[in-house]
């Protein structure tokens, strides 16, 4: 990259926040999958300011850009896909600027580590309920480039569902503010939500005004055993049927309790099929423990061989913890994962994980399946060595098949982890090619140079 270029950078944002060592960039050709690429240069803004003079420095020099947040994306995402360019990360950008209790919003930086972010708000008898497992790892403006979701979003929603207001750097340095406090507002297009989900492609999110809600004052977790992966899936299904809606209804198969038990022995029994995680919360104790109790009797009805509710908040904990460990732990069990992220109908969930069952078992790699079953959103993380070639070819065509069988029942290719690059080709095969073209037109309005993560999505 041309030094005069590195030099303005450091102009703007001082000399420790421009990278250029090896080892530095290497730190930032990773995210959460098996995918790398190195950019030229890393850039640490601190202000939206700072972010719109680098992003001018970029169009004036045709640069590409890739912002980055945490790098726990699980698209390759945040992974220059293209040689080189530069790297905007918001891990310095991490000031919570202003928490407003009578309107319940926080206003924040977009670098701000979600759990952080949560820790902060709570203090005050708020909530912000949107909790991917990554939650320690993962930033506000990673959250809202992919609007990330997590166990809680069956109830609460999903990350799009808390903007209210957006600080974006355009493709050509302008600053744009979108929303603000005001609940209801429809005055123009939805920006907030054309940027929310937009990974990278439209604009670089420096700062969020998130909606927050009052912290649940109780909340029931309980564990329930199938026999059986359908009866688990069945279960998910009679239980909102019932009217219960669950702040999480979470499944895990037989191989994800497993690799989970073996890596923290936590007592799980091994030996059952499936089970789920169900919590419900809310402002009242009875309630809360009554729709538990109906929750749990439905289970039973419907086949689970045992349901145990959590007593005290240190056996909550660890329920809790056995689900967010499930993804690490995978990773004592074959050298690569990789994790797909399908959404499909709620009621099709049965006849999805039959089918991916047979994938596995027709190509031979183990498919370990856990996810929000109260969305339908299921995870099926394919076990592999990359450094076979044999095993690589495989989870190709394992991939693609699980894609078809999510559209065949009228699902989708991502629920909450964004298309990046590795959902990239399958990306028309799901939308349709008039979708793709509203959508490229959007993108060429917005960034008619393509510098703003190219090779992503579809652009
Ligand atoms: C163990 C594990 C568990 C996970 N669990 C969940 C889960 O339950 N739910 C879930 O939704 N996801 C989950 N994820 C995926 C990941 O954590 C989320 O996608 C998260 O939102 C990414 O945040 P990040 O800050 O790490 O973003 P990055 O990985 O750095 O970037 C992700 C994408 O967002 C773009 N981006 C980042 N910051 C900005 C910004 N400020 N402006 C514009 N674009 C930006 C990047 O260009 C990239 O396209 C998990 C990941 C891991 C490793």
């Amino acid at each position: 990259m041309d030094s005069g270029l590195i030099d303005k950078l450091a102009g703007v944002v001082g000399k420790d926040g421009v990278l250029t060592t090896p080892e530095d960039l290497a730190a930032y050709s990773y995210d959460g999958t098996f995918a790398e690429g190195a950019p030229d240069v890393v850039v640490l803004p601190r202000s939206t300011e700072q972010t719109a003079d680098v992003m001018k420095l970029a169009a004036e020099t045709r640069t590409p850009v890739v912002a980055r947040g945490m790098g726990s994306g699980l698209a390759a995402g945040s992974i220059p896909a293209v040689a080189g360019g530069m790297v905007v990360s918001f891990t310095r950008m991490n000031r919570i600027l202003e928490i407003d209790p009578r309107n319940s919003t926080v206003f924040t930086q977009s670098g701000v580590v979600t759990a952080t972010l949560q820790a902060e708000v709570e203090k005050l008898g708020l909530f912000y309920p949107p909790d991917p497992s990554s939650i320690k790892h993962s930033t506000i403006g990673g959250n809202i480039a992919c609007n990330a979701g997590g166990p809680r979003c069956l109830k609460y929603g999903v990350t799009g569902n808390y903007v209210l207001g957006l600080t974006v750097v355009l493709a050509d340095g302008r600053v744009l503010r979108t929303g603000g406090k005001p609940i209801k507002d429809v005055t123009g297009y939805n920006l907030n939500g054309l940027f929310t989900s937009s990974e990278g492609t439209l604009g670089l999110v420096t700062e969020a005004l998130l909606r927050l809600v009052a912290r649940p004052r109780h909340a029931k977790t309980a564990l329930a055993e199938f026999d059986s992966l359908d009866n688990a899936a069945r279960a998910v299904n009679e239980v909102l049927a019932e009217g219960i809606v669950p702040a999480s209804l979470e499944l895990m198969d037989q191989t994800a309790i497993a690799c989970i038990e073996e890596a923290m022995h936590l007592g799980l029994e091994t030996d059952v099929a499936a089970s789920l995680i169900i919590e419900t919360d809310g402002a009242d104790e009875a309630t809360v423990t009554r729709e538990a109790e109906a929750a749990g009797r439905i289970c039973r009805n419907v086949g689970a061989r045992t349901v145990k509710v959590a007593q005290t908040e240190e056996e909550r904990a660890g329920l809790w913890k056995a689900r967010r460990s499930i993804s690490p732990s995978l990773a004592r069990k074959a050298p690569n994962k990789l994790g797909e992220d399908i959404t499909v109908p709620r009621s099709a969930i049965p006849e999805v994980v039959q089918k991916i069952r047979a994938i596995s078992q027709k190509h031979g790699l183990p498919i370990v399946i856990f996810g929000h079953a109260g969305d339908g959103n299921l995870h099926p993380n394919i076990l592999f060595d990359k450094r076979d070639a044999g095993q690589w070819a495989k989870v190709e065509e394992m991939v693609r098949e699980i894609f078809a069988v999510a559209l065949a029942v009228g699902g989708t290719l991502s629920g909450e982890h964004g298309v990046g690059v590795l959902k990239r080709p399958y990306f028309e095969q799901a939308l349709g090619p008039v979708s793709v073209a509203v959508q490229r037109a959007v993108k060429a309005a917005l960034d008619p140079l393509g510098i703003l993560n190219p090779g992503k999505m579809f652009a």
